[in-house]
């Protein structure tokens, strides 16, 4: 991974929900936000399998009711987390994709894809958003894009920011940094307010996303935009509301129809829908109406919901929200009173009770919603590519100073965690603190790595482990350092050297938690072109099918005008007729699964036929 790469590079906002892509244009001065093709400046972080073919992002979401068992999404959720993690356990019961344990407890989604069962990883699905989101850019751009900043909520842990990083690398993109989506936000609020005061401005970013919930606070003096702490919650977001609104309907279905809907994905799924765009109402009404034709056994369901029960469902979730800007104030051990700007981010921050609640924490302080909150993240990550870019120029001086969300030590005597760099701390950083062996005649320490906040380190999330040996035996207290380096995009290095014989050892924390090893990552890239060259093609079959049926329906109503049909000879009228039936078989029948060139060269006849007897029709 490079630090700094020649050319265009965009910044991602990989989304548990919804992906935005930015770039900065060096010419306007200014960061574009990129539409996708259906105009929309998000596109939903989902993809889909069917008989036929892959879809990523808005077909993907909107085949979702019918296809429920092959559609992922949250693959976000996953992402460098073990199976047998209690939140992704949880998690599976929500989703109607099948996810089952792989090698080294690795949690594999399964599906259909053309008839047969295909497993992937998180990184993969995450890999091929991260694919179309790239597509998206350059088909703005008209370019290609090789290079990206991508977001991670700041929260997130070695592993899941490397595994993040491998999903880059599965799509074929050079992850130039990973940044957390707070400081990305408050670049964007800050440069959008163009805050260049003679003081300092501590700057609040509330960020409620529709999966995960994120607080920063940052300070920003001249152009250093500083991060003072950070908490967040893995947990809690938007789809977590809309799950409380279902949970309600279903057991509002059950009362009133007599019937459960629970085990039906399909019902749930609809359900689901209908429940966020309600959600959605309930921000500027205080009533919305959930409606879902043939929801389950041929019934229709019409309800309504109004503003304060959807508050009623949702309070425990908000309140939850207000604990963590606690502990995040009192982490950066700052008053809510010093906090100059509160800057709401993530779709789920329009809900008005989250802004009454805020505004209430906060002293009746404004909150600032200048920025769109869904686009902040991206313009942030794109401000962050064009300043890591070669030769770009005209980008807003900006330093950012990230710090490490969880506490890094390691296992001493006794399970006792010894933190080395404690959660909070500005990164880049590298420590090293001495230590003395255990036992008497030890001639080897085993290095036990953690990062959480308990004083037990095996209550800790272990990130992996290596053996400092080959010293003569030494007694108890015999002296060792050990070191922990954390990069820009913060990640860990640990070594540890025995200082009288000078015997050292290190590791960059990989395989422990069911990172992707080289082969793992090459043999994905691999799988991942197969994909785009099935997905290519499918497009290829669709377009000539399409044309066929163009040329078919034009022929048929060419025949219909008798100037021209009574013209023609019965031999060329058979041979049209025949070609016309069949192009409604390859549209329509058994003939769909026929090799491309059966297609193409179908439609040649036609087109010639078409040219041949009809052209003046036209
Ligand atoms: P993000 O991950 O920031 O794109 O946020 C997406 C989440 O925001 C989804 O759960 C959406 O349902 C939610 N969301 C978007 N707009 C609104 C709105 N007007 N009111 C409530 N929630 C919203």
């Amino acid at each position: 991974m490079a630090k700094e790469d020649q050319g265009l590079a965009i910044g991602i906002d990989l989304g548990t929900t919804y992906s935005c892509v930015a770039v900065w244009r060096q010419d306007h001065c200014r960061v574009d936000i990129i539409h996708n093709d259906q105009g929309h400046n998000t596109t939903p972080s989902f993809v889909a399998f069917t008989d036929q073919e892959r879809m990523i992002g808005n077909a993907a979401k909107n085949q979702a009711a019918t296809n429920p068992q092959n559609t992922v999404f949250d693959a976000k959720r996953l992402i460098g987390r073990k199976y047998s993690d209690p939140v992704v356990q949880k998690d599976m019961m929500l989703w109607p994709f099948k996810v089952v344990a792989g090698a080294n407890d690795k949690p594999m989604i399964t599906l259909n894809y053309k008839g047969k069962e295909k497993q992937f990883c998180a990184e993969e699905i995450s890999s091929m958003v991260l694919v179309k989101m790239r597509q998206i850019a350059e088909d703005y751009l008209e370019t290609k894009v090789k290079n990206a900043v991508v977001t991670v909520p700041a929260y997130f842990n070695d592993s899941q920011r490397k595994s993040t990083i491998d999903a880059g690398t599965i799509a074929g993109l050079n992850i130039i940094r990973i940044i957390n989506e707070p400081t990305a936000a408050a670049i964007a609020y800050g440069l959008d307010r163009r805050i260049n005061c003679a003081g300092e401005r501590n700057i609040f970013i509330f960020d409620l996303g529709g999966g995960t919930f994120d607080v920063s606070i940052l300070t920003i003096k001249g152009k250093i935009f500083q991060v003072k702490a950070t908490a967040g919650n893995t947990h809690l977001g938007g789809e977590d509301i809309d799950n409380r609104m279902v949970n309600y309907f279903v057991e509002k279905i059950k009362k009133e129809k007599k019937v459960h809907i629970s085990g039906n994905p399909r019902a749930l799924r609809r359900l689901r829908s209908a429940c966020e765009r309600a959600k959605r109402t309930l921000s500027h009404a205080v009533s919305a109406t959930i409606e879902v034709d043939g929801l389950f056994n041929g019934i229709d369901f019409c309800s309504s919901i109004t503003r304060a029960k959807f508050e009623e469902i949702n309070m425990e979730l908000f309140n939850q929200c207000m604990e963590t800007i606690e502990r995040c104030l009192a982490d950066a051990k700052m008053e809510k009173r010093s906090m100059h700007d509160v800057v709401l981010v993530g779709g789920s921050s329009r809900i008005p009770k989250v802004q009454e609640l805020l505004q209430d924490f906060f002293e009746r302080k404004d909150l600032c919603k200048s920025i769109n909150p869904d686009e902040a993240v991206a313009y942030g990550a794109a401000v962050q590519a064009a300043l890591l870019s070669v030769g770009i120029k005209n980008v807003p001086d900006v330093v950012l100073l990230d710090v490490i969300p969880l506490s890094l030590g390691i296992e001493t005597k006794g399970d006792i965690m010894s933190v080395m760099i404690p959660r909070n701390t500005t990164i880049p950083v590298k420590r090293t603190l001495p230590y003395g062996i255990a036992y008497d005649n030890q001639s080897s320490v085993e290095i036990v790595v953690y990062e959480g906040e308990r004083t037990r380190a095996s209550e800790n999330n272990l990130l992996g482990s290596f053996s400092l040996s080959g010293f003569p035996k030494a007694p108890r207290g015999h002296p060792f350092d050990v070191c922990f380096a954390i990069d820009e995009n913060g990640i860990l290095s640990v070594s540890a050297k025995e200082k009288t014989t000078g015997i050292s050892n290190k590791i960059i924390i990989t395989n422990d938690i069911g990172r992707l090893s080289t082969e793992e990552i090459y043999r994905m890239i691999q799988k991942a072109e197969e994909y785009k060259a099935e997905d290519k093609k499918f497009l290829r079959k669709a377009e000539t099918i399409n044309k066929i049926d163009y040329y078919a329906y034009k022929i048929k109503k060419a025949l219909e005008n008798e100037n021209f049909s009574l013209k023609l000879w019965s031999e060329d009228r058979k041979k049209i007729s025949s070609a016309v039936t069949k192009a409604t078989e390859l549209r329509d029948g058994d003939e769909q699964e026929e090799e491309i060139d059966v297609f193409e060269d179908h439609l040649e006849e036609l087109i010639n036929l078409f040219e041949r007897f009809f052209e003046e029709s036209d």
